[in-house]
């Protein structure tokens, strides 16, 4: 069963049913639920857009209350638009989940194979969730449009071989984010995709000189590319900037918006 919704006191959220009957915690948030006030309203999970700061950390600390985790537990990255991956261990347990100035330096993606829950931030950015079983390990990633056309996904899978993981038999998982429907591009965009793609099916170019680009797709041909099996990728193929009332998005909401957070975590026994 791929990605479905579930509702947990006042927060509604989706989830994999089949990672977690692996014992891997993962879910993605939506915008109910929290105390921000508008335009932040009401689960901003982002210290980075200006909403007020002991707002965002109680709503932090209500999401992780249902997964049975203090923010001392939880490691978060500067979100950078690049493509940084970094292994975190039990050491960096609380860095950027109460403050930005502890964050891990410009690290787009995280992979763990210890008690640490990773957390990332989402407004039309594509989420990527990993989870390699011969391993024991589990990673994100943040992946816009410079992390997609930079391969973003690739450098977590590469993470993950380089200790001897083995992509054939990873669970990959796409979440919410900006869908073709509602994403177009400019030439300096889609010039970008060119140049680091065989080939750019998911970009599609429209008569006024600008491109409809599918996200889902082009991380999905990354994925595949690399190896990673079609029955082992779960897409939530759901569109942010089309549904206002569950899910922020920078395109439609412009700079003042808040954040959902991708999180996984390998649940203690
Ligand atoms: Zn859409």
């Amino acid at each position: 069963m791929s990605w479905i919704w579930h509702k947990s006191g006042r927060i509604d959220y989706l989830t994999l049913p089949k990672w977690q009957a692996e014992g891997i915690d993962v879910g993605f948030s939506t915008r109910v639920g929290g105390v921000s006030q508008a335009p932040y309203d009401s689960l901003n999970l982002g210290l980075n857009v200006g909403d007020d700061h002991a707002a965002v950390l109680e709503n932090r600390q209500h999401w992780l209350e249902q997964w049975g985790v203090p923010l001392s537990r939880v490691a978060v990255g500067e979100q950078v638009h690049g493509t940084k991956v970094v292994w975190v261990n039990e050491e960096d347990r609380g860095r950027g989940s109460r403050e930005l100035e502890t964050a891990i330096p410009a690290a787009d993606g995280l992979v763990t194979q210890g008690a640490v829950g990773l957390m990332g931030f989402f407004a039309d950015c594509v989420p990527l969730f990993f989870y390699y079983p011969d391993l024991k390990a589990v990673g994100i990633a943040h992946a816009g449009w410079k992390g997609t056309a930079h391969k973003i996904g690739q450098k977590v899978m590469e993470c993950f071989e380089n200790v001897g993981g083995c992509t054939e038999n990873a669970w990959v998982a796409i979440g919410p984010s900006i869908g073709p429907c509602c994403y177009v591009v400019d030439e300096h965009v889609a010039a970008q995709f060119r140049s680091n793609y065989h080939e750019t099916p998911f970009l599609r170019a429209q008569e006024d000189g600008h491109y409809r680009l599918d996200l889902w797709e082009a991380n999905k041909t990354l994925l595949l590319g690399n190896g990673v099996c079609p029955e082992n990728i779960e897409e939530a193929l759901t569109c942010t900037a089309d549904n206002p009332k569950w899910f922020f998005s920078h395109r439609r909401d412009g700079a003042r918006t808040g954040r959902m957070t991708g999180w996984i975590s390998i649940r203690e026994a």
